[in-house]
């Protein structure tokens, strides 16, 4: 067992911020874990009914009595790039809080997930210098104009898997255009969101960016309920996506959902064999398996079946599970305890289930206390088996094997899921069949994950509802407005007059 140390010395308590101001909750308290220890290593404080209640309120008020939603262009633009420095700048400490509450590797959060939250901000930045309305000449003499403007308050709901990352995608767009936001990250993993959250307070107007803290359906369910509320963006499991956009439906608040998915990775004979197989490891194991784009179904062809598949098990074996503080670590330890419990089981169901484990499957024992387990990959039934059905969201891989391009679609497709697919092939008419027939929202062809923030993303079927990306976010993050004038006074029908 090793003696593992913690990134950082983390905040005692964890508050909430409020029209640029620490703000303690009225809730309970709760305690927020270290997954490498499973040692309690904070407190955070829950936001209750009123709290969540001051938030809007400011978020309200800071969208219609400050010139926040009718500031320049020039200005927001100095602002997101002031937002990007102050993540660059403060990298190291916000890195290591990420990875105390995640578990992530703390390489690889310098090396990904921070970039891209500082990027977040420049993305919307350019994007805004260039948006546009239009304008609609009529022959009859008036002139239509459409304007884009700020939506209004928008709540921000997070998960736990990759936080600075995805919350600023969200609060980079938000107020790129013109809107105030209430974020609310997941419970297990504060730290890091309320840190940035409080050194953006000293960029942005009081009330434009606010923080509530707890557990989902406390904090969370009061947020999406509340009628000051414009917009929710949320992303996390499709159940409790399910659940937000039914109460946010109440009130007509409209939704973006990012919610989960079941991808496959689907690897053909005709692909660039260890460019795939790399492909297929990167694709299961990154970010300790725990993200939404996993390709999480491996569909090989079955000429390369049982080679493909004994070289991902040895290469599985070679994985460095460990200490995320360190830099030869491949897969550091799952984010929660229920969270590692929950994937194990499926190891057990899989036996149960007729299902064929063929490495890992067991907590690994690096730490006593820690939430470490070994990656798993089983050989599947079918395609109806439960770890083919059910998004497990950790290093678990599950291989099926197909025979024809006509199978590979039918299996990729039978999922109730449809966030990504991945293809693994250099015959140009099997990529361009292969990308027509998923249904997913993204096709990575021989590539494992490749984000263009100007593309939209997310997801068909249960894995979401609208995108996210430059234009989708531009048209979730504003109301359209049409406005007609005659371009010289017309002749009126006079009523009365006759
Ligand atoms: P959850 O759905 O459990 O939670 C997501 C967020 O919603 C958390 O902040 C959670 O708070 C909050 N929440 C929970 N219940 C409610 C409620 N009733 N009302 C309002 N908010 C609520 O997801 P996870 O955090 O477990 O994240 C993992 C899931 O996210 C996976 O399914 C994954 O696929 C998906 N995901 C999707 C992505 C995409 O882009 N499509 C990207 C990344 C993840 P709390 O945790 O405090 O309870």
């Amino acid at each position: 067992m090793s003696l593992l140390l913690n990134p950082i010395e983390p905040p005692k308590l964890i508050k909430s911020w409020i029209n640029n101001d620490a703000a303690h909750g009225s809730g309970r308290e709760l305690p927020v874990f270290y997954p490498a220890t499973g040692e309690q290593v904070s407190i955070l404080v829950e936001d209750g009914p009123e709290d969540v209640n001051k938030a809007v309120i400011s978020a309200r008020k800071a969208f219609d009595n400050t010139s926040w939603s009718k500031q320049s262009i020039e200005k927001r633009i100095e602002i997101l790039e002031s937002c990007r420095k102050v993540i660059l700048d403060n990298l190291d400490e916000l890195a290591r809080l990420e990875c105390l509450a995640t578990g992530l590797i703390l390489r690889e959060i310098k090396g990904f997930h921070l970039q891209r939250a500082a990027y977040n901000f420049r993305f919307f930045a350019q994007y805004i210098s260039q948006t546009h309305g239009e304008r609609f000449d009529n022959t009859e003499g008036y002139l239509t104009l459409v304007n884009r403007e700020p939506a209004g308050v928008i709540g921000l709901i997070a998960p736990w898997n990759a936080p600075l990352a995805l919350a600023t995608m969200k609060i980079a767009a938000s107020i790129a255009f013109g809107n105030c936001a209430i974020l609310k990250p997941s419970e297990q993993t504060p730290f890091s969101l309320a840190k940035l959250v409080s050194l953006l307070s000293n960029i942005l107007p009081p009330g434009v960016l606010n923080l509530v803290n707890g557990r989902g359906p406390v904090t969370g369910s009061h947020l999406v309920a509340h009628p000051g509320i414009d917009r929710i963006s949320f992303t996390g499991g499709t159940v409790t996506g399910r659940s937000v956009m039914m109460e946010a439906g109440k009130q007509l608040t409209p939704c973006s959902m990012e919610l989960g998915g079941k991808s496959a990775n689907i690897i053909f004979s005709s692909a660039d064999y260890q460019r795939a197989l790399d492909g297929a490891l990167i694709g299961i194991y990154s970010n300790n398996g725990q993200q939404c784009l996993a390709g999480s179904r491996i569909l090989v062809e079955e000429k390369i079946f049982d080679q493909f598949v004994a070289e991902f098990i040895e290469r599985t074996k070679q994985i460095v599970v460990g200490d995320p503080l360190k830099d030869e670590t491949e897969i550091g330890p799952i984010a929660s305890k229920r969270h590692m419990e929950r994937i194990l089981s499926f190891a057990d169901l899989a036996v149960k289930d007729g299902d064929k484990l063929l490495v890992g499957g067991h907590k690994s024992d690096i730490h006593e206390k820690g939430y470490f387990m070994e990656p798993t990959a089983v050989l599947a039934k079918s395609n109806k088996s439960r770890v083919c059905q059910e998004e497990i969201f950790g290093p678990f891989a599950s291989f099926i094997p197909f025979r024809s391009e006509d199978e590979a679609i039918e299996i990729a497709n039978d999922t109730e899921f449809g966030l990504v697919s991945y293809i693994w092939s250099d015959h140009m008419p099997t990529i361009m069949n292969m990308s027509e027939a998923m249904r997913s929202g993204v096709v990575w062809v021989n590539t494992p994950m490749m984000r263009e923030l100007r593309a939209p993303f997310g997801g068909f079927k249960n894995s979401g509802v609208a995108r996210e990306g430059g234009y989708s976010c531009e048209q979730f993050y504003t109301e359209e407005k049409t406005i007609s004038l005659p371009k010289s006074p017309l002749n009126l029908i006079k009523f009365g007059s006759r």
